[in-house]
């Protein structure tokens, strides 16, 4: 079994595949300034390509695989994706990060297909807000769907709010005491500058991690719990008898890059080493001129070889400009 890892030691075995550009929510702090494009069909990876990348990318080193969007459930014939995934053998986890909308109906079927487990994106529990911020009256969906995917077992649940100050901040209390009562971990994120809108009211809006720890805190003590093996962003801790867990994702205040594992495969084949950079593969382009799986698992490599050691957000929003990172965002 291979091993990537890059200049800076850090083991690389996570590839993030975003695997369309559509979604069916236009969240505020998400959406594209003027709209979310739709690449055409033609400028997008099909599947096998995307399989035939992916399996470049186990070559390389990669055993885990997170499905990612746009909105994930939204593209046509994805459950035979996940099939085809979830037959590498080399694959240890596939999972999924979804708006939600669509989980319901697909759960009990994505299960079957392989995939273990699903994030979900949910940033407030009041109908109006939700669809205020998502532009879909779609809460009632969401929240069918999460239970859904608990009772086939895509589980461990992981619930990703983005606490914005005077969006959904009165609601982070909320959530957190959610834990108290559903096995979910309830995640916090800090907002990114990543569109227009966040950018442009990003210091009023930003609830920095430790802010929205303190204020998790007044509920209860809280005990922070060992940091998971997995090596995710997230720091996690826990209410006194709670059943779920609760995590802290400093995306700005405090660097996670250090353990960063990742890679990214946008919707138009571009492979990234880090979100937040402008540098991308041009991974269709080989594919496409006839490149073999060996080419590819070298340019994975190269790519791997050039990750910066950390991201640029805090320095240098530029990335945001042309909308490039929110095609590789994906929770
Ligand atoms: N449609 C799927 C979903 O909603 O989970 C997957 C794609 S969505 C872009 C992935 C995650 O990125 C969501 O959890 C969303 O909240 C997060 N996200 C998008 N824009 C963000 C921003 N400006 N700051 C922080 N998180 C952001």
């Amino acid at each position: 079994m291979n091993q990537l890892t890059d200049r800076y030691q850090r083991t690389i075995d996570y590839l993030r595949i975003s695997i369309t550009d559509h979604c069916n929510l236009q969240c505020r702090y998400c959406v594209p300034f003027g709209g979310r494009s739709k690449l055409p069909m033609d400028d997008i990876l099909t599947y096998e390509e995307m399989f035939t990348i992916t399996r470049a990318a186990v070559a390389a080193g990669v055993t885990k695989i997170r499905l990612t969007g746009g909105e994930p459930l939204m593209r046509r014939n994805m459950l035979q994706f996940c099939r085809w995934l979830a037959d590498l053998e080399e694959i240890t986890d596939l999972s999924l990060t979804t708006n939600g909308v669509l989980l319901e109906k697909m759960a009990a079927d994505l299960k079957a297909a392989g995939v273990r487990r699903v994030n979900v994106s949910l940033d407030t529990l009041r109908p109006d807000r939700y669809a205020e911020i998502t532009g879909k009256d779609a809460l009632g969906r969401v929240l069918r769907g999460i239970e859904k995917a608990a009772q086939v077992g895509l589980t461990p649940i992981k619930i990703n709010m983005v606490p914005m100050r005077g969006v959904n901040d009165d609601e982070i209390i909320d959530m957190a005491r959610w834990t108290e009562t559903v096995p979910y971990d309830i995640r916090f994120i800090e907002l990114m500058p990543t569109n227009g809108w966040a950018k442009d009211k990003h210091s009023r809006l930003l609830i920095p991690i430790d802010e929205i720890r303190r204020r998790v805190a007044s509920i209860g003590p809280l005990e922070d719990l060992p940091t998971i093996k997995t090596r995710g962003p997230a720091t996690y801790a826990q209410l006194p008898d709670a059943r779920g867990r609760i995590g802290f994702i400093a995306a700005l205040s405090h660097h996670f890059c250090k353990t960063c594992n990742r890679l990214r495969l946008t919707a138009d084949g571009k492979l990234r080493a880090c979100l937040f950079a402008e540098e991308e593969v041009d991974i269709i382009a080989a594919l496409r001129s006839g490149a073999a799986l060996p080419d590819l698992t070298a340019i994975v490599q190269s790519c791997v070889d050039a990750k910066p050691e950390r991201h640029c957000l805090n320095d240098d929003p530029s990335p945001f400009r042309n909308g490039r990172a929110m095609q590789a965002i994906g929770g």
